[in-house]
């Protein structure tokens, strides 16, 4: 692995018209590199304001920000040249700076400077692509966490614990005079709560997994009990064909809103009726909102009146799930329902805003207070891999107390969770997580 790293530049702003474009260079030639196309002397760790010059012509004024290794992103020298926003500004100035000797960035290339030189670790960096990628605040707040280093801490206690109890057990082999053999019962006693600690962020990663990609709520009633005019109205915007005509919404359509800051995907389905009388479409229509019913987090039931047999069947598709009853077209049928059914109307707005904070408090529900959460696949395949392995040393001790025995598995979760954290990596690794960031971070 080489650790004196070239000279890298690219813009860390997309390339397209805007107020202002970033460009950032890193490396130990990041210094000479600006004092040659800068028109003033640069000082470090301050704000320069000048022109980007390109022999003697003026290219675009600029203001630069000189950051001072190891006080950088990267840990290295870092430049960041922050011009007008345009397009062949921002290339001509690249240009002029690869000429200088500096190479384009690969992906992420900055962002795995930042974890060589030991900046971040490897859950920090994973997390600085969520941040990227969030589509919800909550994602983002969450990625923000775990690059303030949340995982980092909880994976480093946990590893430090098992590293404590195979130090004793490695000291009690070597050392068996001195050092006094740790008993079967403590070893899988601490075992068993590292477990449960795994599970505990693995279960998590299931919540955050809904709060990166959206909780999953759908709208189930018989044909013409105001479906699609709820949808659009949670929406505010017509996107779901809206008739008196049973049977208009076909197959599932789903849409996405911020809901205080978590995003919620709407599900509109088929009104299900007699499969005998719909035809082929609206027969596939309908085996899609069940499907879409066993995906949702929350089934919200349409009624207009009172519920009959047709409804109770619907019901049984959506059995076990949170559900939220709703009576519809509050407008034309006031009538009093005592099952704690919201009222509604999609025409006047009646009760829209209620419907939507108990969607609220049951998502709130959903989510743990302690949000310790694996961010990729990745990461969970290692947990998965340091809960094999103690699983093993609690197997192990029911047919044997032999503490080599015990020693081997220990040691092989303990780099199951170095892995996460990046204390063991191969360049695959490194190669896989870094390839998903975009140009310039
Ligand atoms: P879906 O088949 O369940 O999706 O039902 P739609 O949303 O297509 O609505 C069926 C019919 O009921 C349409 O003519 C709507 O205009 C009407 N409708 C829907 N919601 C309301 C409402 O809140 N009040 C009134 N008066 N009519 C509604």
């Amino acid at each position: 692995m080489e650790n004196n790293f070239d000279t890298i530049v690219a813009t860390a702003t997309p390339i397209a018209c805007s107020a202002v474009g970033i460009i950032r260079i890193s490396g130990n030639r990041a210094y000479d590199i600006i004092s040659t196309i800068f028109s003033h002397k640069i000082k470090p760790k301050m704000i320069n304001y000048g022109y980007i010059i390109d022999n003697g012509n003026k290219i675009d004024e600029v203001i630069v920000l000189p950051f001072v290794a190891p006080h950088s992103y990267t840990g290295e020298d870092v430049i960041e040249i922050q011009t007008h926003g345009s397009p062949a500004v921002i290339n001509t100035i690249i240009e002029l700076i690869l000429s200088k000797g500096a190479r384009m960035a690969q992906r992420g290339e900055f962002t795995k400077r930042a974890f060589l030189n030991h900046r971040i670790d490897l859950s920090q960096a994973e997390a600085v692509i969520d941040i990227i990628n969030s589509k919800s605040q909550k994602s983002a707040q969450n990625a923000l966490s775990n690059l303030e280093g949340y995982l980092k801490n909880k994976i480093l206690n946990l590893k430090n614990n098992l590293i404590e109890l195979y130090s004793k057990i490695i000291a009690s082999i070597d050392f068996p005079e001195d050092v006094a053999e740790v008993d079967t019962k403590t070893i899988v006693s601490i075992c068993n709560d590292k477990i449960l600690e795994i599970n505990k962020i693995l279960d998590n990663t299931k919540s955050h997994d809904f709060i990166r990609d959206g909780f999953n709520v759908c709208l189930i009633g018989k044909p013409n009990v105001g479906k699609s005019s709820l949808f659009n109205t949670l929406l505010n915007y017509s996107r779901a064909i809206v008739t008196p005509i049973e049977g208009t919404t076909r197959d599932t359509i789903k849409e996405t809103i911020n809901l205080n800051g978590y995003l919620i995907n709407f599900v509109d389905t088929a009104g299900i009726r007699d499969k005998n009388v719909a035809d082929l479409v609206e027969k596939i229509g309908i085996d899609n909102s069940i499907e879409a019913i066993k995906t949702s987090n929350i089934v919200l039931f349409l009624f207009e009146n009172s519920i009959n047999e047709i409804d109770e069947n619907l019901l049984k598709c959506a059995e076990g799930k949170e559900k939220i009853f709703i009576q519809t077209k509050y407008d034309i049928n006031k009538l009093n329902i005592s099952n704690n059914a919201i009222q509604i109307s999609s025409i006047t707005g009646y009760g829209i805003e209620i419907l939507k904070e108990k969607i609220f408090e049951i998502i709130k529900s959903f989510i743990p207070d302690d949000m310790g959460y694996t961010t990729n696949k990745r990461q969970q395949a290692c947990l998965i891999n340091a809960k094999l392995a103690l699983e093993n040393v609690i197997n192990t001790s029911n047919f044997t107390d032999e503490p080599d025995l015990y020693a081997m598995d220990l040691k092989s979760s303990i780099l199951a969770l170095g892995e996460i954290t990046g204390e063991v990596f191969t360049d695959t690794i490194l190669d896989d997580i870094f390839s998903n960031f975009c140009i310039g971070k």
